[in-house]
């Protein structure tokens, strides 16, 4: 069989040396995210994007690995099937609700305008016709709702009232019930979260800090969250940071509160103002530091997407605003130059039989596919499946950091392998 080397491959610019003394490269594999050390040689000539002529013992293990794929595959409709086989199935619903329409922070980075609440008991029970709705659909196997937008803890109440009917329901039914929420902390507590956890079946919580605003109080609570208690939560601490020393500063605080536990795992940001290359070139020496302190910072490289990319290119998704309006994408209600242009239709009045309308985004998969974008070409599209199409519609790029960094994310692979660098 002819083959060839897969697109969705990342050599190392570095040079190692293995145990044996053998020059090596590492070679990722976005599609797997497998990391395998390679022969220079050979790694060499799949940099190239050739697999040249190979011993059979090579080729063989280089094809068991995926890195070598049959030449008549075409790889890249491969993947994007898969994600939007993902995004449209239909035993998964997704909902993303925003229950509060007023927010108690003010945030800085944030693009919501901060007004007042506007939910009504009259789109509240749309809301939850909805939801149930699509619960007790046949085809349905598993209800996600999110809770996000301002401040959701605002709407503790809503919340807890909202989310017992939707468990109670899909326990009934047998559909598998997960929940999220997405809060700036301020408001948590001990009681509350324990109320989240056991009732709403909220098992991920991010915690988005502000790191202009005095931040260790809410830390605190954090740290005072038993394991135990919470055998299943998921608790990201989120952080949009605006240079090195904001990073250091944040770093050193989660170090003397004392989250340094399994429990908990940070996202650290660029926020707007920090270019994102520039970021990203300095991304490596805190993530390195983050591990030897035993901060949670996910892994160094990234997986592949398990599920759909996002609300937006998904039509078994929606986010409904607190002004009962259904969006495809999560920041159209929460942004004014979206707020009214991308309204697809109103809870009040939809049909809950049916999915929502198409919206901007629901076509990025062909897009794709047709070459329109530059995740077409891109290695890591198995991984990141192109991030926020939004922002490419606003004309820039999404990638994620690890897209510019991820040279040195392999040296510190190698470095925890024990490959040593040639210099
Ligand atoms: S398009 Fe971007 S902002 Fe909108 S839901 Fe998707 S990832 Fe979020
Ligand atoms: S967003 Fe960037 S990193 Fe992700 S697939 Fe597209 S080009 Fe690649």
């Amino acid at each position: 069989m002819v083959q060839k080397a897969s697109r969705y491959l990342v050599v190392s610019d570095s040079l190692y040396t293995d145990g044996d003394k053998r020059p090596v490269r590492l070679v990722l594999n976005t599609r797997t995210s497998r990391v395998s050390p390679v022969g220079d040689a050979v790694a060499c000539t799949l940099r190239a994007g050739d697999c040249g002529p190979l011993p059979d013992d090579v080729a063989e293990q280089l094809t068991e690995l995926d890195i070598l794929v049959p030449d008549s595959r075409d790889e890249l409709t491969d993947v994007l099937d898969e994600q939007r086989a993902r995004a449209r199935s239909l035993a998964s619903l997704n909902y993303a609700l925003v229950p509060a329409g007023f927010c108690n922070m003010g945030c800085e980075y944030c693009g919501q305008v901060h007004v007042r609440g506007k939910s009504t008991a009259n789109h509240r029970d749309a809301v939850r016709d909805r939801v149930l709705r699509g619960i007790s659909r046949p085809s349905t196997e598993e209800v996600h709702v999110g809770w996000f937008g301002n401040e959701p803890l605002l709407s503790y109440e809503i919340v807890r009232g909202l989310a017992a009917q939707f468990v109670t329901a899909a326990d009934d039914r047998g559909v598998r019930y997960t929940s999220t929420m997405t809060t700036g902390g301020a408001l948590l507590t001990p009681r509350r979260l324990r109320a989240l956890y056991e009732e709403c079946r909220i098992h991920a919580v991010q915690a988005v800090i502000d790191p202009a605003r005095p931040y260790q109080r809410i830390l605190s609570v954090l740290a005072g969250l038993m394991p135990e208690e919470f055998p299943l939560l998921r608790m990201t601490i989120r952080c949009d940071l605006a240079d090195v020393a904001e990073v250091d500063a944040f770093i050193d605080a989660a170090l003397a509160a004392g989250l340094n536990r399994p429990m908990f795992e940070f996202e650290l940001r660029a926020a707007a103002t920090w270019p994102r290359a520039r970021f990203a070139a300095a991304e490596p020496r805190w993530l390195r530091r983050m591990q030897e302190a035993g901060l949670g910072c996910g892994t160094l490289i990234p997986s592949p997407l398990a599920r759909p990319l996002c609300p937006a290119v998904t039509r078994t998704a929606e986010v409904i605003s607190s002004s009962g309006a259904i969006f495809s994408c999560t920041e159209h209600p929460l942004v004014p130059a979206h707020e009214q242009a991308d309204i697809l239709e109103l809870v009040a009045h939809a049909d809950h039989n049916r999915q929502r309308p198409a919206g901007r985004y629901d076509d990025w998969h062909d897009r794709v596919n047709r070459g329109q974008q530059p995740c077409s070409s891109c290695p890591f599209l198995p991984t990141c499946g192109g991030r926020c199409p939004k922002r490419w519609d606003d004309g820039a790029p999404a990638c994620p950091s690890y897209k510019h960094n991820i040279q040195q994310r392999l040296d510190l692979v190698a470095a925890k392998s024990g490959l040593l660098r040639c210099s």
